[in-house]
């Protein structure tokens, strides 16, 4: 039965993706030999990374100076390697307070120095984005989450005058934004990019090596962009399928024309949620995440009937992140408009 993969991450890729990566595994490009049975520093290999490298500054539309990295340690080693290279000793940094991932980034950032919590959405469970806040002048960055993956919400400013830090995890690549303001973006590869086992981290080359801190060689951006992203062994099976969905991404209209498909799929899902007596949505709308879609039922007691909706319709992972429950929709750039449509019919089909 065909599945419809609502999983907020890893999550749904692309199948002529999957594919093209399982057929590497056996044999890549005919050399008799799989991509996981290479040298790193092969050409065969340094092409892929000298290409994921180029799509991902061509799809961003990114500047001259800027560096593109595909390191380790997911999402979360970001949250320690943003302070190490960017907060001076005696520093101070600014961090939004948008949900889980962001005040485990906040954590992570108190190790290292003096941390503003410039605003929070806590008081009511994360369902918005604050606005209104300042931002520290003399804050060494500011760091923001994106799209909160958890709680459904997302970013539409980034406001500061300072450098500008965000963890974009859930939602890179899925619209237009100016890119050029960003100093450090980085995302798990997870969500909407690839497998888990590569972070990408796009660095702007001339706010390094200012931090006055030794880094140690694995947790500074300027070693694995001074080293093209080989100083150890990078994550070739996670890079080489990143690659081949960044490709894909290119010829399916690139960040521009895969905006417009997500904007249609998640106002179609959140129509039904309005108009749909049996549920009511998580977030706030004017903060509402075009990538993960959080909602609940109004009568929990229809709990079973809908799940086993679901089930019959082929749609997987609905359940929300077990620290909110409900449900939670994640329709990253893979996941096809029929998916989000079989969604509704399950929706529609409750209430029959
Ligand atoms: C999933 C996620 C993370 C954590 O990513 P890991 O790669 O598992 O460390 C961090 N931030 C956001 C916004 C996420 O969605």
């Amino acid at each position: 039965m065909k599945k419809h993969n609502f999983s907020a991450g890893p999550s749904v890729l692309p199948q002529e993706v999957l594919k093209k990566a399982s057929e590497a595994i056996v044999d890549f490009q005919g050399l008799g030999l799989s991509l996981i049975e290479i040298s790193h520093r092969s050409k065969e290999f340094i092409a892929v990374m000298d290409k994921a490298q180029a799509l991902v500054k061509e799809l961003l539309a990114l500047p001259e100076g800027y560096s593109v990295l595909f390191v380790q340690g997911g999402a979360s080693t970001e949250f320690v390697m943003a302070p190490y290279n960017l907060m001076k000793i005696g520093g101070k940094a600014a961090y939004l307070d948008t949900g889980s991932w962001s005040s485990k980034a906040i954590k992570e950032a108190k190790i290292f120095g003096d941390t503003v919590v410039v605003a929070s959405s806590k008081d009511k469970g994360y369902n918005y984005i604050p606005k209104g806040y300042d931002v520290p002048k003399d804050a060494d960055y500011i760091h923001f989450t994106s799209n909160n993956t958890i709680f459904g919400t997302q970013l539409n400013e980034f406001p500061g005058d300072t450098l500008k830090v965000v963890d974009m995890s859930s939602d890179i690549f899925s619209r237009t934004l100016d890119y050029s303001q960003f100093d450090v973006v980085y995302a798990g590869a997870q969500k909407n990019m690839g497998p888990a086992g590569t972070t990408l981290v796009i660095v702007k080359d001339e706010i390094l090596g200012k931090s006055g801190r030794q880094i140690p060689s694995m947790l500074d951006y300027q070693i694995h962009a001074d080293k093209g992203s080989m100083f150890n062994t990078p994550p070739v099976f996670a890079v080489y399928v990143s690659m081949l969905t960044l490709e894909w991404l290119k010829e399916n209209g690139g960040v521009t024309g895969i905006e417009k498909a997500n904007e249609e799929k998640a106002a179609l899902l959140y129509a039904e949620i309005d108009n749909n007596p049996s549920f009511v949505g998580f977030a706030a709308k004017e903060d509402r995440s075009k990538m993960n879609v959080t909602f609940n039922l109004t009568d929990t007691s229809l709990k079973e009937k809908f799940d086993s909706l679901c089930v019959a319709a082929g749609i997987s992972a609905l359940n929300g992140h077990r620290s909110v429950g409900g449900y939670r929709a994640s329709i990253y750039n893979a996941l096809p408009l029929e998916s989000v449509n079989v969604l509704i019919k399950a929706m529609q089909d409750l209430n029959k």
